[in-house]
């Protein structure tokens, strides 16, 4: 469109269908779930779903948000129905390892993930089931759990 090349080489251009052009409805389905989520975040509306345990579906989080690029995380602050295992201490993700070597790498970064490199289990307290984990700074993440529509 905006290119002068395409008017030198209209035979092949012709041939070929142009993938970085999507179609029209994709587009506007996707447009349409951005806006909808920037009207829900502009009205202040905290919560992108209700999670719910997966094995006995009590309901363990009313007001969450959907990790950026992990759509089946979620993060909460304030939950409900969950049991915190505060005796056993894990190191995030299982990569202990990265501990020690990120404090030299980025001291800056260090200081906002120190915390949060510790987190505890989060069970569901009906039914025992492990729905997340908290961390350093009590933020829920639940990576367990059932979404449904708030
Ligand atoms: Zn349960």
């Amino acid at each position: 469109m905006d290119s002068p090349i395409n008017s030198q080489k209209t035979v092949s251009d012709d041939d070929e269908i142009d993938y970085s052009v999507k179609p029209e409805f994709y587009d506007s389905d996707l447009d349409d779930k951005d806006e909808l989520w920037m009207i829900s975040k502009r009205d202040g509306r905290p919560s992108d779903a209700v999670l719910s345990c997966p094995a006995c579906f009590t309901t363990v989080c009313l007001e969450c948000q959907r990790h950026e690029q992990y759509v089946t995380q979620y993060r909460a602050v304030f939950v409900v129905n969950c049991r915190v295992d505060k005796d056993t201490v894990l190191q995030e993700k299982g990569m202990p390892s990265k501990i020690g070597k990120r404090r030299r790498d980025s001291e800056m970064q260090e200081t906002d993930s120190a915390e949060s490199e510790k987190v505890n289990r989060v069970f569901c307290s009906a039914c025992s089931t492990e729905i997340g984990v908290v961390d350093g700074e009590e933020i829920y993440h639940f990576f367990n759990v059932i979404p449904s529509e708030p």
